[in-house]
């Protein structure tokens, strides 16, 4: 287990510590994201949390997505809840390739670890929500090299790269319908075009609300 080091000053102690918290707060909200109704983000990105992220991808430190995640939840449960209530829980999926290489998909990972935490925020289990977790939008074809190509072509290009899998079975509890409300999770916003196809495909398959949940946004967050 690596040590724990705050993101915002490098100080060892917890992911965020005592004298970084008001800075978490400050930077951790929602994000206007092109296609999303809602986009909820937990940090700010920068190199320290680049490096974090850097191990949970190609080191295996599982628990740091844990934990970054825990803390993510815990500040903003309320708005968890509003997100995942009535929702399929979708993780963006990874290019086969990378799949195969990693082995795992960390989006999916760190969805679970926000199912998780949220759950173990609820003391009596009877009382916890059922949450769907399916990863049905799959990536069909690794996108090749996109250098000297335009902006639209590499749109189309990705674009086509995902779709519904539609031989996911979706973990629905008995008699209930599936839901038209999904919530997508990634770790790292950027230009935001793979959360904006994914919500699009969505859309065109019948959901109508499409939500975010991101560890780590390069943008400013705007608050609530
Ligand atoms: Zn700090």
């Amino acid at each position: 287990m690596l040590p724990k080091f705050c993101i915002y000053c490098g100080r060892l102690e917890s992911f965020v510590c005592v004298r970084c918290q008001g800075l978490f707060y400050e930077k951790s909200g929602f994000i206007a994201a092109k296609g999303l109704d809602n986009c909820l983000v937990g940090f700010v990105y920068n190199k320290a949390l680049e490096y974090a992220i850097k191990q949970i991808k190609y080191a295996g430190y599982y628990r740091i997505a844990g934990q970054l995640a825990g803390i993510l939840v815990e500040a903003h449960a309320a708005q968890v809840n509003d997100l995942l209530n009535d929702a399929i829980v979708i993780p963006v999926p990874l290019a086969r390739e990378k799949l195969q290489s990693r082995g795992f998909n960390q989006a999916e990972l760190l969805a679970r670890e926000i199912l998780a935490s949220i759950n173990s925020q609820q003391s009596n289990p009877a009382a916890r929500q059922p949450h769907i977790l399916a990863p049905i939008i799959k990536r069909v074809s690794h996108t090749t090299t996109q250098v000297g190509k335009n902006k639209d072509w590499r749109r189309r290009n990705l674009s086509a790269a995902f779709q519904i899998d539609f031989e996911v079975q979706i973990p629905l509890p008995a008699g209930q319908n599936l839901p038209r409300k999904a919530l997508l999770i990634d770790d790292i916003y950027t230009s935001g075009i793979t959360l904006e196809i994914c919500a699009d495909i969505l859309r065109s398959n019948g959901f109508e609300q499409v939500n975010g949940l991101v560890l780590a946004s390069a943008k400013k967050t705007i608050g609530y």
